[in-house]
């Protein structure tokens, strides 16, 4: 069995599978697709002391880091399964159970996506999912947020101070963001928020986002909006379906973790964007990772 098997090839997961293997105990990574939200990721550049990188580029530095170390690394393997009986076991899709004494959670999350014509072709190029690291990129130009919750609301307000124009689409005839913050977008002069409105088309020119068409779902009349960057912010999924009957998770479907990263099982730990950890970013996700390892480390030394 492993001393610590780290499930998730991320940023939070490479960053436990360091700390594991430099503690000298046996470490293993599973992982569907190493790298994870980063292998999607073009322009990176507030991760600090690195002033600008690419997703790939950082992926294999994360790689290159994870195997100048003893571990055992399966990149293509996703677990479906875990179990604790006298060790933690973790079971594969195909069929392959991996026994460990500690595990720690980094599976990740996806963005909910729009599923509109034009959303796959304009990703990185103009379609965007997150404001605190793209943001920058849309200055002095007009943009867009789907989604009036929380996050679309924050991400406008955010928007509002980079970019020339921020018009929100919100689907449903009311924003379910706070009270403070949709007085505060409403306060913008650069702010329109939309409503009843259904996003059904991301344009661009073969190269960028040139603008989208949505429906008032009132009138059903089609309108055009020019931006050059989309912000879709309708949710953030947690990697967590194959645990909901093992572990303790939030209705949003987040592992809950105190402190020290620690789940409602002993023994397991979880880190990153999977987990109750707020602000979903990739060095609040390595620090997390790191969390977690010296979490797990210190129940191995006890138990
Ligand atoms: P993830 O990166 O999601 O990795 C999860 C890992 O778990 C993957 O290896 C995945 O294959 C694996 N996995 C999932 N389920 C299973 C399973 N059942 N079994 C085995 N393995 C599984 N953050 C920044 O700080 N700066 C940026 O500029 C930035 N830009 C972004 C741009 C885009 C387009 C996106 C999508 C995100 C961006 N982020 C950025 C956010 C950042 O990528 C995430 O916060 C970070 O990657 C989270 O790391 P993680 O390790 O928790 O999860």
């Amino acid at each position: 069995p492993y001393d610590m098997l780290v499930v998730g090839g991320g940023p939070a997961g490479a960053s436990a599978a360091i700390y594991s293997a430099r503690k000298g105990i046996r470490t293993g990574v599973v992982a569907e697709r190493f790298g994870g939200q980063v292998s999607d990721t073009m322009a990176i550049e507030n991760f600090i002391s690195v002033k600008e990188t690419e997703g790939p580029k950082l992926v294999a530095n994360l790689e290159q880091h994870v195997l100048d170390y003893d571990v055992d690394l399966i990149k293509t393997q996703k677990a479906v399964r875990i179990e604790k009986k006298d060790f933690i076991e973790v079971e594969l899709e195909n069929g392959a159970v991996l026994k460990s004494k500690t595990i720690v959670l980094a599976t990740g999350a996806r963005w909910r996506e729009m599923n509109v014509p034009g959303e796959q072709e304009y990703r990185n190029k103009g379609v965007a999912y997150c404001p605190h690291c793209d943001g920058p990129l849309f200055k002095g130009k007009n943009t867009a947020v789907i989604g009036g919750g929380n996050s679309g609301i924050e991400a406008a307000i955010d928007l509002a101070g980079i970019t020339k124009h921020v018009t929100v689409l919100e689907f449903s005839d009311t924003l379910r963001a706070d009270d403070v913050l949709v007085k505060k977008a409403e306060s913008l002069p650069n702010v329109t928020i939309i409503k009843n409105a259904m996003t059904t088309e991301v344009l661009g020119d073969g190269q960028r986002v040139i603008g989208l068409k949505y429906t008032d779902r009132r009138t059903d009349e089609s309108h055009l909006v020019d931006v050059a960057g989309i912000f879709v912010q309708i949710g953030l999924v947690p990697n967590s379906e194959f645990l909901r009957d093992t572990l303790e998770l939030t209705n949003r479907g987040e592992i809950l973790v105190n402190a020290h990263g620690e789940t409602s099982m002993p023994g397991v730990f979880a880190a990153g964007d999977v987990t109750t950890s707020p602000y979903k970013q990739i060095i609040i996700s390595m620090g997390s990772g790191a969390t977690a390892a010296l979490g797990a480390f210190d129940y191995l030394i006890r138990n």
